[in-house]
């Protein structure tokens, strides 16, 4: 069983501690200071730091991190020479965790996903947001394109748990992409009231998601514009 604590850091990132069979690890701390603050709270040791891509407001905290508890560094290659690479294709064992490695280019090269189908869980990273995703730095669209259909492939009732709270943002603009969308326009009324909503499910993402509906690369290129300039 897989225990995951949200801690919001910075201006509007999520980052999280889990914990499976007595392994603890971070999810993309970008400081460190509340990650010690909660771990000493805790009694926890340190013994994972991982990260789902390289920008700093998801690595910043690592090096203080990893030097203080003596952790271990997991992260794409794209991040640097971590003691475990996390490569699709090839499981990531965490406790009594198995991690499945959802690649998904375009936010950054190499931006990794985690995905632990027996807890239903998902660590989305930059990559899919609550309703949005994250913006194109580093890839074409069709590469982002191709990473978000890996996700809408997992089942409904995964968790899923994401790197920034932009959902309001998110919410209006998929309101005025898709006016016609009830789904859309219902989820609106309640996250428009929330200033904190993580996490989501997959299921209804695939329903109120322009980036998740969007079936074409082309239509997702056109919305993924059309987001830039909102
Ligand atoms: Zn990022
Ligand atoms: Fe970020």
């Amino acid at each position: 069983m897989l225990d995951v604590h949200i801690l919001p850091i910075l201006d509007d990132n999520y980052a999280f501690v889990i914990r499976s069979n007595g392994v603890v690890g971070v999810i993309d701390p970008g400081e460190s200071k509340p990650f010690i603050d909660f771990l000493d709270d805790k009694g926890w040791p340190l013994d994972m730091v991982i990260n789902t891509h390289h920008h700093g407001d998801h690595t910043d905290g690592n090096t203080d991190l990893l030097d203080k508890y003596n952790a271990k560094w997991i992260a794409p290659k794209e991040c640097g020479t971590a003691d475990e690479v996390l490569t699709e294709g090839t499981p990531f064992v965490f406790g009594g965790t198995e991690f499945q490695i959802i690649h998904g280019s375009g936010h950054t090269k190499g931006h990794v996903c985690l995905y632990s189908a027996a807890d239903k869980v998902l660590f989305s990273g930059d990559n899919l947001f609550a309703m949005g995703c994250g913006r194109l730095f580093e890839d074409t669209p069709a590469a982002m394109f191709e990473g978000l259909q890996k996700l809408k492939s997992l089942p409904d009732d995964v968790t899923v748990y994401f790197g920034h709270e932009y959902t309001a943002s998110n919410a209006k603009f998929s309101a005025h992409i898709l006016p016609d969308n009830k789904d859309i326009a219902d989820r609106c009324e309640t996250v428009l009231t929330q200033s904190c909503t993580i996490p989501t499910m997959m299921g209804v993402e695939k329903k109120t998601n322009p980036f998740l509906i969007a079936d074409t690369a082309e239509k997702f290129t056109e919305y993924r514009a059309a987001k830039d300039n909102f």
